[in-house]
This record gives C-alpha cells, sequence and structure tokens, in this order.
C-alpha cells in the first residue's frame, strides 16, 4: 500500500440515506482513485453492510475502515463485534484506542494492543491512535506520554509492523477547531518514527503516520507538507464530500 493514506471517520454520524448520498458524492470525485493516496471511510458499524455492498456495486475506489473491534476473536461478549465478522465484509482497517474509546468506553493501552492484534489476525490493518491531553502538552509531557501509548502497542509480540498505521491525534484538537500546528505535529510524527525506527528500520519507513484533530480543506496542505506526516485521519470534515476530497487532493 502506498504510505498515504486518509480515512474518514463518521464517528455516531448518517443514516442509510446520508451514507448513500456521501459515498455517491466522493466516489464521483474520486473515481477510479489515485495510486499515490489510499482512501477509506470508518461507518458506524450498523452501516459496514450497507457501505460494502455500495462500494463493491460502484466498483469504487474507497476502502472500508470500522471506527473499533473486540480484542476476542469469538463468544460471550454482548455488543462487542469481532475484527473476523468486519473482514467478511471487506473491511481493510479497524482504527482503535481513539480518544473517544479511551475517554467513554475506559479503553486503555493494554486493551487497545489486544485490539490491534485482534485486528491484524483477522487479516485487518491496525489504525492505532495515540494522543495527549492539554494537561498533558501543557505540562510538557506530550513525547513521553505518545511514547508511552506506542510502547504499549510495540511490546505486543504478535503485532505485525507491516500492517500498522499510526494515528497522532492530540486530544485537545479532536472536534475543537483548534489544529496542532505543522511543527507540533511534525516533532510528534518524528519521534513516532524514530521509535518504530528502533524496533524495525524497514518498517518503520512504510508506516503510514496519520495526524488526526480539526484538519480540514483549509490546514490540510501546510499539515500534510511536513516530512513524517502521510496522512490525515478527518472527524467532522469527513462529513463533507468536498471538504474530504480537498484533504485527499493536498495529500497527492
Ligand atoms: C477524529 O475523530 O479522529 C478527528 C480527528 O476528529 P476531527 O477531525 O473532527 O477533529
Amino acid at each position: 500500500m502506498p504510505r498515504k493514506l486518509v480515512v474518514g471517520n463518521w464517528k455516531m454520524n448518517g443514516s442509510l440515506a446520508a451514507n448513500e448520498a456521501l459515498l455517491g458524492a466522493i466516489h464521483a470525485q474520486l473515481g477510479a482513485g489515485s495510486a499515490a493516496v489510499s482512501v477509506a471511510v470508518a461507518p458506524p458499524l450498523v452501516y459496514v453492510p450497507q457501505v460494502s455492498q455500495w462500494l463493491a456495486a460502484h466498483g469504487s475506489a474507497l476502502a472500508l475502515a470500522v471506527q473499533d473491534v473486540s480484542n476476542q476473536s469469538v463468544g460471550a461478549y454482548t455488543g462487542d463485534v469481532a475484527a473476523v465478522m468486519a473482514a467478511e465484509f471487506g473491511v481493510t482497517y479497524a482504527i482503535v484506542g481513539h480518544s473517544e474509546r479511551r475517554k467513554y468506553q475506559a479503553e486503555d493501552d493494554a486493551r487497545i494492543a489486544q485490539k490491534a492484534v485482534a485486528a491484524q489476525a483477522a487479516g485487518l490493518t491496525a489504525i492505532v491512535c495515540l494522543g495527549e491531553t492539554l494537561e498533558q502538552r501543557d505540562a510538557g509531557a506530550a513525547l513521553q506520554v505518545v511514547h508511552a501509548q506506542l510502547a504499549a502497542v510495540l511490546k505486543h509480540v504478535d503485532l505485525d509492523l507491516t500492517r500498522l498505521v499510526v494515528a497522532y491525534e492530540p486530544v485537545w484538537a479532536i472536534g475543537t477547531g483548534r489544529t496542532a500546528t505543522p511543527e507540533q505535529a511534525q516533532e510528534i510524527h518524528a519521534a513516532i518514527r524514530a521509535q518504530l525506527r528502533a524496533q524495525s528500520p524497514q518498517a518503520a519507513e512504510q508506516t503510514p503516520l496519520l495526524y488526526g484533530g480539526s484538519m480540514n480543506a483549509g490546514n490540510a496542505a501546510e499539515l500534510l507538507a511536513q516530512a513524517d506526516i502521510d496522512g490525515g485521519l478527518i472527524g467532522g470534515a469527513a462529513l463533507k464530500a468536498p471538504d474530504f476530497m480537498a484533504i485527499v487532493q493536498a495529500a497527492e
């Protein structure tokens, strides 16, 4: 896969009709896709069959992602969905460790590492989200926090570095309209790349490192111009096709 990747995280938004309209508008602009950038959307889980069928019916270049997966593969885990189940619907990526799940579902680093491994075991690529809170940044601890979050995933013996994407999403920038400056984001991305390099120099060069946090059509080009920013994990701006596609174009 190319190192460049743009993923639209629809979060808990959409409806059958709205999804169809959004997919149609993205597909109209994306066409046959781009060799340089992979593009994916992550609808709410209940809409995965709808989006999967729509993409297949239209021969779309868009890939499909899920916003979360279970750390388990089967069994009595009410409400959970296993990565193998998502894989049956042509899902390529599984986002794990999004800060909204860390916050509202109390997911910790160990659970997130298990989810990344479970996603990979089902043949998916895990998009692992990392990021510091505003208090942690103000305390000068951003680099240490992100390092520790990534270390918790990398120490898992079963982790496959060739099917890993890392998304740096400062919590204070998600859905707030406040974006990290390109320099702030690049500093963290370079540190993430160095941490990956220490584990596998070869894999580190291939691993897409995404920035997420109020990325939009206006600020994407500057962020994506940074050496270690390979793409974006997009929330709000992913719900409007022109904005989302402007970010995809900026990544090309
Ligand atoms: C996200 O939820 O991953 C995200 C980056 O959201 P937003 O773009 O709305 O800040």
